[in-house]
């Protein structure tokens, strides 16, 4: 078997992977804040990471890899969503935000098990762990490295030589670069927050500081630590996390760990845009998991994602979903998968995965295995990948056949609009509209999806 190799965003190279302990790999992946449905570019890191957690339980056992995804539900977005709800259903803020962080929560966790993405071994609430991050932050101060200030603490980035490390930015750069909050309790403006006091209506807990709640970093560093130990193998989650996130829980559990290492190899996926913009809500470009998912299966989607290296920006677009619809409907015209096969996984899709899963050779790999009549082969492979061969739904059974006609009647239609023959452009979307086809013009063409 090949050899692992991972980009580690800390050494900012390629590097073999080798586990601290073989018996227990272990590997952390910062999860979302749940106040909102997750969209589709925080899908991105769970199926990459999914893919490696796939990857290291096939390479070490799946009894050997512990892997933590956090859950996010202590946080000034839920926070402030909280406060709409209570005055909206004249309900208590603590009543709303327990009922918003329970439903996000569920609906995050069915839409990536619908994506392939297996449970993680362990999927910590901040609001379980708030002892131990006291605890942590009880550390910090007695060692000198955070401070209290009015009802606060303080994190002190002056007492970390190194702070900086991984994002590789002098505390300059850092100051132009972030937009920190300057506060007149702050020694220095790159300090951030450990602990923050929080009135009647917020959420809060007791400390030696007063009632507060902890700050976004100290979380994951508290629920790491608990977890899976001062040190583990990987720690991973989108590039813009990098910093500030990143960059303070080195800082926290280093500081607080006698300078052991957080975490061997850093690993951070690129940004995910839609159709070539930014995706934001007032762009109106906002998908969600879970509005995707009743248009495509989780399989369109998840083979799509991973048509892209995870180091790489993706550009999210109509037309590479039905592509990646086409392939699959293919495949699984000519074999089916079925749960109880053995899952033996392709030599050549092992080693484009273990170059830094390179999944774009991965799908070239798959590729070759159809063309070559190993579908058997093929067909374990995908469900060991997460897979489960199930594409046709009735809102989108279009089919392959379904999508190449559509792809017709459009190129129709543009040539039509092309000779300035509204009538016959304007047939052709009505007869796509009467079967349910929206047509959507744009700067780069037209996209069609499926009536909701
Ligand atoms: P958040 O809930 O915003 O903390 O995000 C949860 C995860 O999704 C983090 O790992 C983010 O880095 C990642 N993420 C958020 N937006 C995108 C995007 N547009 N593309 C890729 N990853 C993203
Ligand atoms: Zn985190």
């Amino acid at each position: 078997m090949t050899t692992l190799r991972l980009y580690n965003t800390l050494t900012r190279q390629k590097e073999d992977f080798a586990p601290l302990d073989p018996d227990n790999v272990r590997l952390y992946v910062c999860g979302p804040t749940v106040y909102d449905y997750a969209h589709i570019g925080n899908a991105r890191p769970v199926i990459v990471f999914d893919v490696l957690y796939r990857l290291l339980r096939h390479v070490y056992g799946a009894d050997h890899v512990t892997y933590v995804r956090n859950i996010t539900d202590i946080d000034d977005k839920i926070n402030a969503r909280a406060a709409e709800v209570a005055a909206a259903k004249n309900v208590s803020v603590e009543a709303a935000r327990a009922e918003i962080t329970a439903a996000t929560a569920k609906q995050y966790l069915d839409d990536v098990t619908a994506l392939g993405c297996l449970p993680p071994t362990h999927t910590p609430r901040a609001t379980e762990y708030v002892k131990q991050m006291v605890a942590m932050i009880g550390k910090l101060v007695a060692d000198g490295h955070a401070y209290p200030a009015e009802g606060h603490v303080l994190f002190d980035v002056s007492s970390k030589p190194d702070y900086g490390k991984l994002a590789r930015r002098s505390l300059d750069e850092m100051l132009a670069g972030a937009r920190v909050e300057v506060a007149p309790y702050k020694k220095n403006p790159m300090d951030f927050v450990l602990w923050k006091p929080s009135d009647d209506l917020t959420p809060g807990w007791e400390s030696p500081w007063g009632r507060g709640r902890p700050g976004w970093h100290i979380e994951c560093s508290a629920m790491g630590e608990a977890l899976l130990g001062e040190t583990f193998d990987i720690h991973g989650g989108g590039i813009d996390l990098m910093f500030p996130h990143h960059e303070n829980e080195i800082a926290q559990s280093e500081s607080a760990h006698h300078d052991h290492q957080l975490a061997k190899v850093w690993m951070h996926n690129g940004f995910l845009q839609v159709e070539g913009e930014k995706m934001s809500k007032s762009l109106g470009n906002f998908v969600t998991i879970n509005e995707l998912l009743k248009d495509w299966r989780g399989d369109v989607v998840r083979f799509n994602m991973l048509k892209t290296h995870y180091r790489q920006p993706i550009d999210w677009t109509s037309q590479g979903l039905v592509e990646s619809f086409n392939t699959l409907a293919n495949w699984f015209r000519t074999f089916s998968l079925s749960s109880e096969m053995s899952q033996p996984i392709a030599d050549s899709v092992l080693e484009a995965l273990s170059d830094d899963l390179n999944t774009p050779k991965m799908i070239a790999e798959l590729h070759v295995l159809y063309r070559d009549g190993k579908h058997e082969l093929l067909a374990s492979t995908l469900k060991a990948l997460g897979f489960s061969g199930d594409i046709e739904d009735p809102k989108i059974a279009v089919g392959s056949e379904g999508a190449i006609a559509i792809e017709q009647q459009i190129a129709a239609r543009t040539a039509a609009r092309k000779a300035k023959n509204f009538a016959e452009s304007d047939r052709i979307r009505d007869e796509l509209l009467a079967k349910g086809i929206v047509l959507k013009d744009g700067p780069n063409g037209t996209t069609w999806e499926v009536k909701r």
